[in-house]
């Protein structure tokens, strides 16, 4: 893009970056079009970026890239703006090379079940442009409307169906990335199983835009199952409900969703979009989907009412209809953005546990509301112990965003001493980045470092995310600021 010629700006920078992005508009600077980047789904930490710039191919992230790197500049990639952990913020005045422009559906090959995107191709509308023909792409995170595929690669996203169908990683079979230099490579060979070398595609997905940035992605697609059917089960004990989890799957069935919200969560979806009428009054309500083969889809239905009824239910039944299950899908997907209608902020959290302790957790999670005086709403993908505890708080109050904050990360704690972690799918960003030592040694932080030093030589790639700023730890201070 030129800029005309009567427009002063004194960054020199932005002269020049400006000439590598062609199109309208393809390049912010001004103070108040830099404010939307601030933050992204993490609002509690805010930073201007220097310059947002919408590349319209890979050569112009190339070209963006390499004069970053040419000339000192932090940089980072950014998608949709959706992430929960702030992963895109720019907290060293980065340049964002924003990927929404770069948003084709480039190939379908139904014969060898790919598709290839652009990274700022949204989630939700591969499945729309292949729902013709039957098929459909099965990592939905509730986001899945507006976030981009991109995104999901960085962090590696899951959803409510991702039990039984895995999360991003497993739906990915190649990249095409630009390094941190500017070099552009292709890793993954398209499917093929025990491919010669590291696995690079394993690698970069779930890295959350620390070591290249993705710019084309060839995703795997699945048929539609023939059948699908929900359930729905109200629960007076969240230890009944926890329970009712357990049994379902270890009666074998493996529900392509199992989903559960507390009390408070159903509060919350009530009384935002899509509300469906469930009863307030109730401690868990469980939403579960099993597809497949038609023949099949009965006996589970039958075996998961029964699992429920033995489990103390209220009241339990399948959808009547399509109509009724897509309702049902639209009240939960609406989950974190309905807390909006009963708090004035919340903060998101990420945990996972063993599935047999979610009613020990949820216990502990409830005791740190109570100390903390914040309530905290539970939605999570129960079925495989991916908790999200949502702390409610309101910003206008001095000191209860710092309350908040504090009680997210003793949740965090309670998951790890748990035996489980603390993403799920979120992402660590810089979020939870002193968090990781409650799951990581020193050394084992180490080594992750020094894989960031190999692709992220200068670290002028999203810096400061991912992992603690250094600790006591002299060597790892070290090897650290290096990285
Ligand atoms: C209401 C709501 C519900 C959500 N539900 C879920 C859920 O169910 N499951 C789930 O997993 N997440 C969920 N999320 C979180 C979020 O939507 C996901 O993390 C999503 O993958 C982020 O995509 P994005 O395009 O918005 O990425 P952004 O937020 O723009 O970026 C996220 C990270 O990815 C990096 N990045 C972006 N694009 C690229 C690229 N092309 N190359 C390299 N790095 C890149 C950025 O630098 C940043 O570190 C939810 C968020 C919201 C607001």
């Amino acid at each position: 893009m030129r800029l005309a010629a009567h427009i002063k700006i004194k960054d020199r920078h932005i002269l020049n970056l400006a000439k590598l992005v062609s199109g309208p508009r393809s390049i912010l600077y001004k103070k108040t079009d830099l404010a939307a980047y601030d933050c992204d789904g993490f609002t509690i930490e805010k930073y201007l970026p220097r310059a947002v710039v919408f590349p319209q191919n890979t050569e112009e992230v190339a070209a963006v890239v390499k004069y970053c790197s040419e000339n000192d500049l932090p940089f980072l990639a950014r998608g949709a703006g959706t992430g929960l952990s702030g992963g895109a913020i720019p907290i060293n005045g980065e340049v964002i090379i924003s990927l929404t422009r770069m948003k084709r559906l480039l190939n379908v090959d139904l014969e060898n079940r790919m598709a290839v995107v652009e990274p700022g191709f949204v989630n939700l509308k591969l499945t729309h442009a292949i729902a013709d023909q039957e098929y459909y792409y099965a990592p939905d995170p509730s986001s899945q409307y507006c976030c981009t595929i991109g995104g999901n690669v960085a962090e590696n996203a899951g959803g409510a169906h991702c039990l039984k169908y895995g999360v991003t990683t497993n739906h990915i079979l190649g990249l095409e990335v630009v390094l941190p230099n500017g070099d552009v490579i292709e890793i993954g060979k398209k499917g093929i199983p025990d491919a010669p070398g590291y696995d690079l595609l394993g690698l970069l997905t779930g890295s959350e835009g620390t070591l290249g940035i993705v710019t084309k992605i060839t995703v795997r697609i699945l048929k539609n199952p023939e059948s699908k059917q929900t359930v729905l089960a109200y629960f007076d004990r969240v230890e009944d409900g926890s329970q009712a989890v357990s049994e379902i799957i270890s009666a074998g069935i493996v529900p392509a969703a199992l989903e559960m919200m507390d009390k408070i969560a159903i509060e919350g979806v009530e009384a935002a979009a899509f509300p469906v009428g469930h009863p307030r009054d109730i401690e868990a309500l469980l939403l579960i989907e099993v597809d497949g083969i038609h023949a099949g889809i009965e006996e589970q239905i039958n075996q998961i009412l029964e699992v429920c009824r033995n489990r103390n239910v209220r009241e339990v039944r399948a959808a009547k209809n399509e109509g009724e299950r897509e309702r049902w899908w639209a009240n939960r997907k609406t989950g974190f953005g309905a807390m909006g209608a009963i708090s004035h902020d919340y903060l998101v959290q990420d945990g996972v546990i063993p599935r047999s302790k979610l009613p020990e957790v949820l216990s502990k999670i409830n005791e740190i509301s109570q100390e903390s005086g914040l309530r905290i709403a539970n939605i999570f993908h129960a079925g495989d112990g991916n908790l999200h505890p949502l702390v409610l708080f309101d910003s206008r109050v001095p000191g209860e965003t710092e309350k908040a904050i504090e009680a997210g990360s003793a949740c965090l704690k309670v998951c790890a001493d748990a035996g489980g972690t603390i993403t799920g799918e979120h992402g660590v960003g810089i979020e939870k980045k002193e968090e990781m030592r409650f799951v990581f040694t020193d050394e084992e932080i180490m080594a992750q470092t020094a894989i960031r030093k190999v692709f992220n030589h200068d670290n002028l790639l999203n810096a400061g995310k991912l992992f603690p700023t250094p600790g006591k730890c002299a060597e790892i201070k070290q090897e650290l600021t290096k990285a």
